[in-house]
């Protein structure tokens, strides 16, 4: 048995104080959940933190302070079941934002500052929840995302350019103001607030995941309107010695290979040899791919290092995207050991519910482009054993979903990848939504997925994505997990 050095050090400290493997053990971790404000309006605040406290053991809060995603801060998406809590209503007018105070001296640098969310006026999240979490010694984290809306002033100056020269609804990262806007909002965070830590999360990827709609929902990517494009790129790119022209030309030809391969039209080579020669005749596609990539790195260690450089004791870390689950090619490009340059925690996503339906849809859409040589039942044997997990069928796999095995494995890999430096937080799927038919949360599913995460020596978990879409009896079974 070879123990890597995480695995040692652990050993060796259990060694030296010998604590019983107990629920005092288990204390010691970080339960954290995700809440938006909606939550704290419609229940109040010491009502949800003493259910928090009483249902869950949760000793972390993850407050959707920024987005304008309705995924993590409204309060349940239209079509799916009502919540057993709060207000039994959707948030059909949903409108996103900053749900704490914008302290506007931070902003200077970007165009981007009317940010304000206006949808709980007068209500700051941070400034009524954060006090009462301290009276009860749960920690509080700034939970923010890279989710944006077009209607916004002053956004079009920092918005990414398609391959077709579209201006996009995403930021482009090699934009300085982009850069700036996410250092103004962290300055005002960490500033402004006695926070424990910051999360931030940014579920994209490059032009070439993109565009050979290697995602869940892939197949819906129209590969003609990849990013990014823009002037900042254009010129990132130059001063790397990267060709434009030839970038632009071998993007355009995939394009038309992927637009071939979904109309069946099979190239003389077959699809996987003709991606492939497009890629050695076409180093720029990849090389553009890793520009994107390095832009969305440098925002984790910018934000990383100005969090760090206003108060060094605050916890920094990422929430990594599901498609690190399904997609290799994405799974190649996020690895933990460049994390660990500018990472205090890792919160991987783990989500097992509705991790069935979404592998099955990363599996139909890669099946009709780079692997359409293959059934999607092939390419869904190639990515269990790609991936190193082993799930149901395509057949089955939307209604059973992904078992907790694969929060297990997918745990203990994220914990061998990092040192011991960096706690793994694994995202657990409490009511994620799904279509009809598809996985729905039971307490057995939270239960073995929590018990999972932690048999694999996660340092915590984090109950995802968020409090109001929860089900009250799933949320209780976190508690059940903790207390065997
Ligand atoms: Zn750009």
């Amino acid at each position: 048995m070879t123990l890597s050095r995480r695995e040692f050090t652990k050993l060796m400290a259990a060694a030296t104080v010998a604590p019983p493997f107990s629920q005092q053990a288990r204390s010691g971790r970080t339960i954290g959940i995700q809440v938006g404000a909606v939550s704290f309006l419609d229940e109040g605040v010491d009502p949800v933190l003493d259910r928090f406290q009483r249902d869950a053991n949760v000793n972390a809060l993850f407050i959707a302070t920024f987005t304008y995603g309705r995924g993590i801060a409204g309060r349940q998406v239209p079509g799916q079941p009502l919540p057993d809590h709060g207000k039994q209503e959707y948030d059909a007018d949903f409108h996103g934002g900053n749900f704490t105070k914008t302290h506007e001296q931070f902003y200077a640098a970007t165009s981007l500052r009317q940010i304000q969310a206006p949808d709980h006026p007068g209500f700051d999240v941070l400034a009524e929840v954060l006090p009462r979490a301290q009276s009860r010694r749960m920690k509080t984290f700034c939970w923010y995302e890279d989710v944006f809306r077009r209607d916004l002033e002053g956004i079009d100056r920092l918005q990414e350019v398609t391959l077709s020269g579209k201006k996009a609804n995403t930021l482009c990262f090699h934009n300085p103001e982009v850069q700036a806007f996410w250092q103004a909002l962290t300055e005002d965070y960490v500033r402004s607030y006695p926070i424990d830590g910051v999360m931030w999360g940014s579920e994209r990827q490059g032009p070439f995941g993109n565009a050979i709609g290697a995602s869940h929902g892939g197949a819906g990517a129209d590969p003609f309107e990849v990013k990014c494009f823009c002037n900042f790129c254009r010129s990132a790119a130059k001063s790397r010695g990267i060709d434009i022209n030839r970038a632009v030309e071998g993007y355009k030809k995939l394009a038309a290979l992927v637009r071939d391969s979904r109309a069946a039209l099979r190239p003389l080579d077959g699809y996987f040899v003709s991606y492939w020669r497009l890629l050695v005749k076409y180093p720029e596609i990849l090389a553009w791919e890793t520009l994107w990539n390095d832009g969305q790195q440098s925002a984790y260690a910018n934000i990383y290092k100005l969090a760090k450089s206003i108060r060094s004791e605050i916890a920094v870390g990422w929430h990594v995207w599901h498609n690190n689950s399904f997609s290799p090619f994405y799974r190649a490009e996020q690895d933990y050991a460049d994390f660990c340059k500018y990472s205090d925690f890792l919160k991987v996503v783990m989500y097992n519910n509705c991790g069935g339906p979404r592998l099955a849809s990363y599996a139909n859409s890669v099946s009709h482009t780079i692997l359409a040589d293959f059934s999607p039942d092939q390419v869904l044997d190639f990515t269990y054993k790609t991936q190193n997990y082993e799930e149901a069928n395509l057949a089955e796999l939307p209604s059973k979903g992904l078992s907790a095995n694969y929060v297990g494995r997918e745990t203990r890999r994220a914990v061998n990848g990092v040192t011991s430096a960096v706690k793994i937080w694994p995202g657990i799927d409490i009511d994620i939504p799904t279509s009809n038919g598809e996985k729905k949360t039971e307490p057995q599913d939270v239960r073995e997925a929590v018990q999972a995460a932690l048999d694999a020596d996660a340092d915590g978990v984090i109950l995802s994505r968020k409090y109001s879409e929860m089900r009250l009896s799933n949320l209780q079974a976190v508690g059940g997990a903790l207390r065997v």
